[in-house]
């Protein structure tokens, strides 16, 4: 038998619930086995893993590289700051601005991003749809070219054509959904909760970063949650939550699936690591839409992270369009958003080395959950025969601090500033290709241009 082109050996790799020191082997981009060293065939190439954990790369399903300021972020950054941070697919937001590429609302406009994503990408992408009342006439289309899902926004207008929708075009994009298995997307904030609450804080002055989540009450989330999924439910569509923020909503969660409703959800690191304590500490950088949440809030979304309740994680990665600029006293007129998407793994792993999270609920989490729900799996999240060969090495004992100036984004901040961290990522690869190597953040080759879109529900 002639050698395979790649094995890596006496990795510790979890294998129905348990850590076994084994191996596996790779052709052609593709995991061909999985086996302790003995049985692992010649290879070109051998990787001695030997002390690493070998985990699957993580898919983050929720990122904004084509939206913002292009100094600051582009789709080449972007796949960049996966591949240092453990995340071998993306699957990047239906918004774009205009100096990037159109937003996805058409065939031509998915052409255009899939088209930018393979001239620069670093690892594999997907991409979502957008849906408004522009483009009801193109939902299904896109769904058949592979977008992961269609995003629909109920409140705020993203760019140009597309708008927020109103309850009959939420409804009527449900309805050109109803059994593609392609989700509807839905940033769940009641719009007219939100409006009003804000124009009361403004009107009494109160302008401060601290009064921003009152400004979104948990109310706005909860009943937008409970409205998209009864449409979901009614016309037989599938509805996920991105960025679900409040712990206080997963009740609302449980209660329309009991009824019926095809529903998942999302949250992101920020909404576990981070409470409104973070508007007195960070100031204006801890804008985020939805905001933040009470510590109570926060520890009953741990509760649902651990209980399946939340189906998985995904970073919601922006680079804000303008400064956050310390000091601004007016929080409604700063920019929301944080990058997330380098920091998201190794900072989960912090929670899974000090016992807090179950390993194989973490790969879950991160992985095989977000392959699984947007039509990727088992090409992706996973490591089986057959897979891609996306994989991270982690050293349990390898130590890092994280600090702005070295991570691969052009962001003014990271949330995660003074983190120290035992136990990250040293290596990932990207269907058998190493695409950053060194403890984390490490060194990313230049490769621009290897990564390929994959299509949603392909097989
Ligand atoms: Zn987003």
């Amino acid at each position: 038998m002639s050698p395979v082109d790649l094995i890596v050996r006496s990795a510790r790799l979890r294998w129905r619930g348990d850590w076994v020191e084994a191996g596996l082997a790779v052709e052609r981009g593709r995991i061909v086995r999985i086996a302790k060293d003995a049985h692992l065939p010649s290879a070109d190439r051998t990787i001695d893993a030997h002390g690493l954990l070998l985990l699957p790369g993580a898919v983050d399903t929720h990122t904004h590289f084509t939206y913002g300021r292009p100094d600051r972020t582009d789709i080449g950054t972007g796949s960049r700051l996966c591949a240092s941070g453990g995340v071998t697919t993306f699957v990047e937001q239906a918004a774009s601005t205009p100096q990037h590429c159109p937003p996805t609302l058409t065939l031509s406009s998915l052409e255009a991003k899939t088209a930018l994503g393979r001239a620069n990408a670093l690892v594999d992408f997907g991409v979502h749809g957008g849906g408004c009342a522009a483009n009801l006439a193109e939902i299904p289309k896109l769904v058949r070219a592979g977008v992961a899902g269609v995003k629909v926004y109920m409140g705020w207008n993203p760019v140009g054509q597309y708008t927020a929708c109103d309850d009959a075009t939420l409804l009527a994009v449900a309805e050109r959904l109803a059994g593609s298995g392609a989700p509807l997307e839905v940033h769940a904030e009641n719009p007219s909760i939100v409006a009003e609450a804000t124009r009361r804080l403004k009107e009494a002055g109160r302008t401060t970063p601290d009064v921003y989540t009152d400004s979104r009450p948990t109310l706005a989330e909860d009943d937008a949650v409970a409205h998209v999924a009864r449409i979901g439910r009614e016309v037989g569509s599938a509805v996920h939550i991105v960025h679900l923020s409040s712990g206080f909503t997963l009740p609302t969660v449980r209660a329309a699936r009991a009824a019926g409703a095809d529903l998942s959800v999302e949250t992101c690191p920020h909404y576990l690591f981070f409470d409104t304590s973070a508007y007195r500490e960070r100031g204006p950088y801890a804008k985020v839409n939805p905001p933040l949440r009470s510590r109570a809030e926060v520890e009953a979304m741990w509760a649902g992270v651990r209980d399946g309740t939340v189906d998985f994680l995904a970073s919601d990665h922006a680079a804000p369009s303008s400064e956050k600029a310390p000091g601004a006293e007016d929080i409604f007129a700063i920019p929301p958003g944080f990058p997330g998407s380098e920091t998201m793994y190794p900072v989960m792993l912090r929670e899974a080395f000090a016992g807090r999270l179950d390993w194989d609920r973490l790969l879950y989490l991160l992985a095989e959950g977000p392959a699984r729900r947007f039509g990727y799996y088992p090409r992706k999240g996973v490591l089986l025969p057959g897979s891609d060969a996306d994989f991270v090495l982690v050293d349990p004992k390898a130590t890092t601090t994280i600090r702005n100036e070295g991570l691969h984004h052009h962001s003014e901040f990271t949330m995660f500033e003074g983190w120290s961290l035992t136990g990250v990522p040293v290596r990932t690869v990207s269907r058998g290709v190493t695409v950053a190597e060194g403890t984390f953040p490490g060194s990313v080759p230049d490769l621009a241009g290897r990564g390929e879109f994959v299509r949603a529900r392909a097989a």
